[in-house]
């Protein structure tokens, strides 16, 4: 929106050049033609720091019987089932590494310690996911409750729930089951 406001707000100034400059025309499109691909450079490298590679772009569908053969039980009860672990039992509520957490069926980048905190809930929570793309949520009105769900976008493994409960930035927490990440760490704090 803000583009099309620069290029019809240019052409207007041009409107505004006496056609006897001619060469203040030629100058003004010069400066144009420069200056607006950086411009948009500049706005496309902030916004999208993420590298392009990490959103997933193939969906993963398998039947069941191939997930539980793949999954723990209690990876397959989280992710495929919607279940939920117990708070406090899951391996990365007090992880602290510094790395991105995948999902555990298709591994997708979905989140990253940068975003992680410990909210005292007894799962791992996040103020933001990692990589906006690959995740997705929904209406869960189970158990009695109105909650948003959250799930993998690329194979459609439940993750947890957002509320809006969280720290800022975002005021969110995304409550997600250790049951349904794996984690990969950063090199820098791989092993040589
Ligand atoms: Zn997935």
């Amino acid at each position: 929106m803000l583009n099309r406001s620069i290029i019809i707000g240019y052409f207007l100034f041009q409107g505004t050049i006496p056609t006897e400059h001619s060469d203040l025309l030629i100058f003004s499109d010069i400066l144009f033609l420069v200056c607006f691909p950086l411009y948009l450079r500049k706005n496309i490298a902030r916004t999208r720091c993420i590298p392009a590679l990490l959103i997933m772009t193939d969906f993963v569908r398998k039947s069941d019987g191939e997930w539980a053969a793949e999954l723990t039980p209690d990876q397959f009860e989280v992710t495929r089932n919607k279940g939920t672990e117990r708070a406090f039992t899951g391996k990365y509520n007090k992880h602290e590494a510094t790395g991105a957490y995948q999902c555990v069926c298709c591994k997708a980048p979905l989140f990253h310690s940068k975003q992680k905190y410990d909210s005292g809930s007894g799962w791992p929570s996040f103020w933001q996911p990692f990589i906006q793309e690959n995740i997705e949520t929904q209406k869960d009105t189970g158990h009695h409750m109105v909650r948003v769900e959250v799930l993998c976008r690329i194979c459609g493994a439940h993750l947890g729930h957002v509320f809006d409960d969280g720290p800022e930035p975002t005021g969110q927490r995304y409550c997600i089951n250790s049951a349904s990440l794996t984690f990969q760490a950063e090199k820098s704090e791989q092993p040589s």
